[in-house]
C-alpha cells in the first residue's frame, strides 16, 4: 500500500466554553443557563454556550453605545482602512473559519469555504464606503441657497442570525453597519456560536476600536432584550418565518428600524424544452448542498410534463453518486445540525408517503462516511407531491426534494405565486421569451434563469418577498447602506461677501 496524504482535516480543538465578546474582551457568561453545541458529524457535545441574561445584553449594548460616540466621527479613510485590513485577515483565516463552521454546523469544508467567500464579498463592498455614502448637492436652488443631502449612522445596531450560515449571514450586515459608522451587537445562533468569536478577534486585529463590535450569545431572553433596549436603533434578523414576524412586530412596536428575513420554500420550474442534464445537476446541487439547510435551497421541482419521468430518472442517477459523510472528509453532503432537526426532517418522508407521494429515494438509513452517532439523513426524493401535502406546505430545511408535476407554464406560475414564501425561485428553459415572462410575473424576490440558487452579488441586495421578509429593506447592496444610515437634507444660505460684513476685497454688486 502506498503512503498517501491524509484526506481528512481533524476537527478543530473544542474551546473550553464559548464566551461573549464585549468591549474588546472575552467575557465569560455569568448566566446559569447554557446550551450544548454539537459536532453533528460525531453526534457529540463539542462545547457549551452561555445564554445571556438581560444584564449581560445591557452590558454589550452599553459598550457599543459608548464606542459609537467616537467611531461615528472617525474619518471615512480610517473606516475604509479598517475594512480593508479586516478583508485581508478574513481571507488569511478563511480555513480556520471554515473548519469551525464544519465542526458545529456539519456542512462540508468546501461549502464552508464558499460561505466565507460570499461573506467576504460584502466586506469588499463595504470597503467602498466613502463612495457609498456620497450624498447629492443642488447648487443655487434659490438666490445664495444650496441644498445637499448626507447620510449619518444610526447608533447601536443588533444583528440576530440563524444557524445555517454562521459567518456569511452576520457578514451580510456587520461590514456595512460598521463602515457606515455604527456600533454592532451580534447575537449569533446558539447552535454554532464559535466562528463569531474568531470574527471578533479579526475585527480587533484590523484596528477596530474596542466596543464597536460585540458578541452576545443567547436565546429568546437575549433577543427580547435587544428588541426592547432603548439604545438599540436597528435590528437585522435572519431566521424562520414565525420568529422573523415576531422580531419585526416587536422591534417596530419599540420604535426600531427592522429588517427581518424569514424562511423559504424555493421552487425550480422546469419547462419541457430545458436542458435536462443541466436541470438535473442544478436540482441535485441546489436541493442537497449543505444538506438542504440553505434558505436558497431548492425544495420543490415544478416539472411541466411530459419531461417529469425523464428528469426524475436523471436526478435519481445523480443522487446515487453522492457521498454523505463527515464534512472534514471528501464528501458531498454532511449531517444535519442536530439530532432533533434530523428526526423532524426525516418525519416528512413518512408523512409524504402517507399522503400519497412516491418515495423515489429514501435517505433514511444512509451509509455515511462518518461516526455512527452523527445526525445523518441521506438525500431524499419524493415524486407526485401535491400542494396540500405537509411535505409541500412546510419549510422542511433538509435534504428532501419534492417533485410536483404540472400541465403547463400557467399552472407552474400559479403554484409558485400561491405559495406564502417568496425568497428565491428558478426557471430552466431554452426559451428566452418564457424566461423573461417568468421573471416579470413571478412574485419572488430573487429569480434565477438556468441558475438554481440566484444569490445576488454583494452590490445588489438580498431578500425575498411575502413571508420571506418583514420590513422594507433587503440585505446589503444599496438597500443595506440605506438601512444602516439615515438621510439628512441641509438647506443653506450664504450671503454673497459683497453684501456687507467684513471687507474681504470682493467687488460690490450693482
Ligand atoms: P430560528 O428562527 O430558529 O433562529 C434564528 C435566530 O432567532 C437565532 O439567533 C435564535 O437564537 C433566535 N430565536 C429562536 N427562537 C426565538 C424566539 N422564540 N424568540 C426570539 N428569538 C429566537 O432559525 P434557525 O433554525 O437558526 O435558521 C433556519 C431558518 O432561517 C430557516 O427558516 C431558514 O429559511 C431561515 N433563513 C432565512 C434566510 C433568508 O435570507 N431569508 C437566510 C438564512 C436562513
Amino acid at each position: 500500500m502506498t503512503q498517501t496524504e491524509p484526506e481528512t482535516v481533524p476537527a478543530p480543538a473544542p474551546p473550553q466554553r464559548v464566551t461573549h465578546w464585549i468591549g474588546g474582551q472575552r467575557v465569560a457568561g455569568v448566566a446559569e443557563r447554557t446550551a450544548p453545541v454539537y459536532d453533528p458529524a460525531l453526534g457529540t457535545i463539542r462545547t457549551e454556550v452561555p445564554l445571556a441574561s438581560v444584564d449581560e445584553v445591557d452590558r454589550a449594548v452599553a459598550s457599543a453605545s459608548a464606542a459609537f460616540v467616537s467611531w461615528r466621527t472617525s474619518s471615512l479613510t480610517k473606516r475604509s482602512q479598517v475594512l480593508f485590513a479586516f478583508r485581508e485577515l478574513v481571507n488569511q483565516h478563511k480555513h480556520e473559519l471554515a473548519e469551525l463552521i464544519t465542526a458545529e454546523h456539519g456542512k462540508v469544508l468546501s461549502d464552508a469555504l464558499g460561505e466565507v467567500s460570499r461573506g467576504l464579498e460584502v466586506v469588499e463592498f463595504a470597503c467602498g464606503i466613502p463612495h457609498l455614502l456620497k450624498g447629492g448637492h443642488s447648487e443655487g436652488v434659490s438666490t445664495n441657497v444650496d441644498v445637499y443631502s448626507i447620510r449619518q449612522p444610526l447608533g447601536v445596531c443588533a444583528i440576530i442570525s440563524p444557524f445555517n450560515f454562521p459567518v456569511m449571514v452576520p457578514m451580510w450586515f456587520m461590514p456595512i453597519a460598521i463602515a457606515a459608522g455604527n456600533a454592532v451587537v451580534l447575537k449569533p445562533s446558539e447552535k454554532d456560536p464559535s466562528a463569531s468569536l474568531l470574527i471578533a478577534r479579526l475585527w480587533e486585529q484590523a484596528g477596530l476600536p474596542a466596543g464597536v463590535f460585540n458578541v452576545v450569545h443567547g436565546d429568546k431572553v437575549a433577543v427580547d432584550r435587544l428588541l426592547e433596549h432603548p439604545e438599540v436603533k436597528a435590528v437585522s434578523f435572519v431566521g424562520s418565518t414565525p420568529i422573523a414576524r415576531y422580531v419585526y412586530e416587536t422591534g417596530a412596536r419599540n420604535g426600531k428600524r427592522v429588517q427581518a428575513l424569514g424562511g423559504a420554500k424555493n421552487h425550480m420550474v422546469v419547462l419541457p424544452d430545458a436542458d435536462l442534464d443541466l436541470a438535473a445537476d442544478a436540482a441535485v446541487n441546489a436541493g442537497f448542498g449543505s444538506a438542504g439547510e440553505r434558505c436558497m435551497a431548492i425544495s420543490v421541482l415544478v416539472v411541466v410534463e411530459p419531461v417529469a419521468d425523464e428528469l426524475v430518472k436523471r436526478i435519481r442517477e445523480r443522487i446515487a453518486t453522492l457521498k454523505v459523510g463527515d464534512g472534514r472528509r471528501s464528501c458531498d453532503m454532511g449531517p444535519l445540525v442536530t439530532r432533533e432537526h434530523r428526526d423532524r426532517v426525516a418525519s416528512y418522508l413518512a408523512a409524504g408517503v402517507d399522503a400519497g407521494a412516491e418515495l423515489v429515494v429514501d435517505g433514511r438509513g444512509v451509509q455515511a462516511d462518518g461516526d455512527e452517532a452523527g445526525f445523518w439523513l441521506g438525500p431524499s426524493l419524493l415524486d407526485r407531491v401535491s400542494p396540500e401535502m405537509s411535505v409541500y406546505t412546510d419549510e422542511i430545511f433538509g435534504p428532501v426534494l419534492s417533485v410536483v408535476r404540472v400541465g403547463g407554464y400557467a399552472e407552474a406560475l400559479e403554484l409558485v405565486n400561491a405559495n406564502p414564501y417568496g425568497n428565491g425561485t428558478a426557471i430552466f428553459t431554452n426559451d428566452g421569451g418564457a424566461a423573461r415572462r417568468y421573471q416579470n410575473e413571478v412574485e419572488v424576490g430573487m429569480v434565477g434563469i438556468n441558475v438554481p440558487i440566484p444569490v445576488p452579488m454583494a452590490y445588489y441586495s438580498f431578500g425575498g418577498w411575502k413571508d420571506s421578509l418583514f420590513g422594507d429593506s433587503h440585505a446589503h447592496g444599496t438597500e443595506g447602506v440605506h438601512f444602516f444610515t439615515r438621510g439628512k437634507v441641509i438647506t443653506s444660505r450664504w450671503l454673497d461677501p459683497s453684501h456687507g460684513g467684513i471687507n474681504l476685497g470682493f467687488p460690490e454688486n450693482d
